[in-house]
């Protein structure tokens, strides 16, 4: 489960996608074989292979010591792909990327070669005098010869602090971020902020200096800037450097203290600043792994059972994030299913569809292994029936402990994009595992927006039905070092995999595909 959502961008391609819909379907759902296969075997008999104790075993693995906590793009995250890559060998499911179980993507991270700051001949040091953010900045060594002081450098309806200066191809100084003002001042400090550079940035600003008062700073810089997916940005923003006061009294000489003290005057400095800054960027790889089990006689439709792999990766050498719940236990599940439908298919009962069984990397850092995925998909995804997604099931919500049910689950999305699934999904329940299915985090009007926090999601925006298992563990432990296998109730594990299990197996065995008859909704509220 990731923290943040900051996907809602690319919603206006999923309504384009969603328009075409229709069409693609109404092909799909004459299929040609329409006899209900009879099951010589209940499900049941090979649900019961998904057991406590094999979940236990792979899950002591997968969260243990050795995969360092599964960040995306290290040496953890490629054991974790080996494993199961290994699992799914030996249960006999065939590569499901050409030849290849694992789906290798890009992933870019950039290191701090060098910065600084020289204002008519004097150079300022990192964290002593400026500070930068790796990962925003761009390589570049800017030498201006006038700075323009622009105040607080706000625009908003009551007032534009840029009014009567032209800024183009500039560097403007700012002083340090007014307090928010009643609403409509977004996120507080940080969205002002945002808001500030934004305003350089439309003036033509190509560097901002941000006046802080907190130098020299107590956290070093982190060298190392955070991954990213996409090495092409559609906007370069201004560099942007946060500096001391002493930085600013370099170049606004006595005016500082005059602006400080509440008498701002725009004005255009003249002096001789070099802004320079340089890191060099890593290309990185990480990888979906997809384990195939060939259909019958619908073979060319699929049924994806997914869950993430990836984690937080650790802290030094001695803090490691498990993950076990999240997303050890959706891992673990994944290996589980796929085992029971090997079982079936070798005493006869193989699924109509193609079963693919997917453990994404990426989510953590947003969704990017199931974005990857579905943008370059290897099978079609107009003949994806449908995504099973399991992010976190092994675990209960503390405010349930008092409560009435622990044999629960939370289900989200399936009623987002087929009025065939939420129906059959409670049937399945209803006959098979009889658990509290429960829809809390499926109001849209819920502030956690769990729809919107796993890789169903990419999925869900392509117009695949989905339905999303989740345990609800939200509080200590989440996103901690404390997520350990020892806390995972393997009993409610082993049953929620089972019901995960039974509507993949009625998803792979119906007739005919699910239909796709509602509007893909773009998310609000953001
Ligand atoms: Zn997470």
């Amino acid at each position: 489960m990731r923290t943040v959502n900051k996907n809602y961008k690319h919603m206006k391609k999923l309504l384009i996608v969603l328009l075409l819909m229709p069409a693609l379907f109404s092909a799909a759902q004459t299929a040609p074989q329409k006899r209900e296969k009879k099951s010589k075997t209940d499900a049941g008999t090979f649900a019961k292979t998904i057991t406590a104790d094999d979940l236990k075993k792979h899950l002591y693995i997968v969260a243990g010591k050795e995969m360092e906590g599964r960040e995306t793009a290290t040496p953890g995250q490629k054991k974790a792909a080996a494993y199961i890559e290994d699992q799914f060998r030996s249960l006999g499911l065939t590569p499901g990327n050409h030849g290849d179980y694992q789906l290798q993507y890009p992933v870019y991270q950039d290191s701090l070669t060098n910065t600084s700051i020289e204002i008519n001949g004097k150079t300022f040091d990192l964290d002593k005098d400026f500070s930068v953010n790796v990962g925003q900045t761009s390589p570049s060594v800017y030498r201006f010869s006038e700075i323009v002081f622009v105040g607080n450098g706000v625009v908003d309806s009551a007032r534009d602090d840029y009014k009567g200066l032209d800024v183009r191809g500039k560097a403007v100084l700012l002083l340090p971020a007014p307090a928010p003002q009643g609403q409509g001042q977004g996120r507080g400090g940080f969205g002002n902020q945002f808001a500030r550079i934004d305003a350089a940035q439309k003036n033509g600003a190509v560097a901002v200096l941000v006046i802080g008062t907190n130098f020299p700073r107590q956290q070093k810089t982190n060298p190392k800037g955070n991954m990213y997916l996409s090495a092409f940005q559609r906007v370069i923003r201004p560099n942007q450097f946060q500096v001391s006061e002493q930085i600013a009294q370099a170049i606004m000489g006595n005016d500082y203290a005059t602006a400080k003290s509440g008498t701002i005057v725009p004005k255009t400095y003249t002096a001789n600043l070099m802004l320079s800054f340089n890191k060099a960027t890593t290309n990185l790889q990480s990888s979906d792994v997809l384990g195939v089990l060939e259909g019958t006689d619908l073979k060319d439709e699929y049924v994806f059972v997914t869950g993430h792999y990836d984690h937080l990766g650790k802290r030094g050498d001695s803090i490691i994030y498990y993950g076990a719940d999240d997303d050890g236990s959706g891992t673990v599940s994944v290996l589980e299913i796929a085992e029971a439908f090997t079982k079936a298919k070798a005493a006869g009962n193989g699924p109509r569809r193609t079963m693919i069984f997917m453990t994404v990397s990426g989510e953590e850092k947003g969704l990017w292994g199931s974005q990857y995925y579905t943008e370059h998909p290897v099978f079609p995804l107009e003949k994806t029936t449908v995504d099973l997604n399991i992010d976190m099931i092994g675990r209960i919500d503390a405010s349930r402990k008092q409560g009435d049910s622990t044999n629960y689950v939370y289900v989200v999305g399936d009623d987002k994009v087929s009025t065939d699934l939420k129906p059959i999904s409670e049937a399945v329940n209803k006959k098979y595992t009889r658990m509290e299915l429960d829809y809390k985090f499926n109001d849209p009007k819920d502030p956690n927006r769990i729809y919107f926090r796993s890789d169903h999601y990419n999925f869900a925006r392509k117009g695949v039905p989905i339905i999303f298992y989740y345990d609800g563990m939200l509080g200590a432990d989440y996103h901690r070092p404390t997520d350990t296998p020892d806390k995972i109730y393997y009993d409610l594990l082993a049953k929620r995999a089972q019901l995960v299990f039974y509507t993949s197996w009625e998803m792979a065995n119906r007739n005919d595909m699910l239909k796709r008859d509602i509007p893909l909704d773009a998310p609000r509220g953001f």
